[in-house]
């Protein structure tokens, strides 16, 4: 999933500054998952923005507000009505959710209340780990099921690099060489043959180095 991370109150009261009616619209994707923007944090954020804002002498009114998800049209139908009752809308979906209203919308004021970080997975409550960089071209087969991508600080396709220590990073020595982590596997297995393979200088055009990325399905089109 994406993970996010909420910005600081002090950051979002900044960004709503000259208003004075403001929505916070959360998702129950991604965010809600990671605890960053679903119901309960519009209504932590709400109850911090209110208090704030009343104890500056300038109250603010703010209606809170969840969809099921940001990125999707069909759950955006009731954003014409909820606009015109606010001055701007402080998402707290990733920065697709944010980006999605902002094309779809083009008069509404709309600003991130989230950083979006990394896709990551779960593995322990209040614990996430990126896994995962999109590049478009998965090499996973090559090495055991972890990425080099994602998991070596220098994003190494051929590892390690000579800084790897007793099975720890050079860069962060509190986070495995996942590349040592790969030897270890494949040597586990019996595929060590599958490091020998030498990856050229990745092409990074399908990570969205050319632009950003587009992907059809025909078959799936209404009509078809
Ligand atoms: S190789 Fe690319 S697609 Fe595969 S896990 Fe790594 S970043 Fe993601
Ligand atoms: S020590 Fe391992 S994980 Fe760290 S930068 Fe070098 S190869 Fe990558």
């Amino acid at each position: 999933m994406i993970i996010a991370e909420r910005k600081p109150i002090s950051r979002i009261l900044a960004m709503i500054e000259p208003y004075e009616r403001v929505a916070v619209l959360g998702c129950r994707g991604c965010v809600a998952i990671c605890s960053a923007g679903g119901d309960r944090e519009v209504e932590i954020v709400s109850a911090a923005l209110r208090l704030a804002r009343k104890r500056a002498g300038r109250p603010l009114t703010v209606v809170e507000e969840t969809l099921v998800r940001q990125c999707d049209p069909e759950y955006l139908t009731g954003l014409e009505e909820l606009a015109k009752k606010v001055d701007a809308v402080v998402s707290l979906a990733c920065g697709v959710g944010v980006n999605f209203i902002a094309d779809r919308f083009p008069e509404l004021r709309i600003y991130p209340g989230v950083d979006t970080s990394f896709y990551g997975a779960n593995p322990a409550l209040g614990e996430w780990e990126e896994k995962c960089r999109g590049c478009g071209d998965c090499i996973l087969d090559f090495t055991g099921g972890l990425c080099p991508i994602a998991r070596c600080a220098k994003n190494l396709l051929n590892g390690p690099c000579g800084g790897s220590q007793d099975g720890k990073c050079e860069i962060r020595p509190e986070v495995p060489c996942v590349w040592h982590q790969i030897y270890e596997r494949l040597k586990a297995r019996g595929e060590l043959e599958r490091m020998m393979k030498l990856f050229p200088a990745k092409d990074w055009r399908p990570a969205g180095h050319d632009g950003p990325r587009v992907r059809t399905r025909e078959d799936l089109k209404v009509g078809n």
